[in-house]
């Protein structure tokens, strides 16, 4: 996954051909991940990388993932290569907040 980098190097931005070359190298995970960042759910609160999935929210940290993929099955997941192309395309969703006070509060219904 280091090569996320060069991937995007030059590049304006995600345009066709790297949105490609990040589903022929990354398969389905790698269209999740273009997903999540089309629709502004890769964020950077003050404190941690947020990358929200389809039911559930999930904090990306140097390379690790609270998702189950990452901690009881050792996977590489998606939602790290989300974070990842994210921050260096310079796509994530800035939040003014700390994530972890959110965590603290009740759930907005
Ligand atoms: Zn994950």
């Amino acid at each position: 996954m280091n090569d996320i980098r060069d991937l995007l190097k030059g590049r304006n931005g995600l345009d066709a051909e790297v949105r490609k070359a990040i589903e022929d190298r990354f398969g389905r995970k790698g269209k999740y991940a273009l997903e999540a960042i089309d629709a502004g759910r890769v964020k950077k609160y003050l404190d941690f990388v947020v990358v929200e999935g389809k039911t559930s929210s999930y904090i990306v940290e140097d390379g690790f993932c609270t998702c189950g993929d990452f901690l009881y099955r050792g996977r590489a997941c998606w939602h790290l290569l989300a974070a990842q192309i994210a921050l260096t395309a310079g796509l994530s969703v800035p939040v003014d907040r700390w994530y972890q006070d959110m965590l603290l509060e009740p759930a907005q219904e």
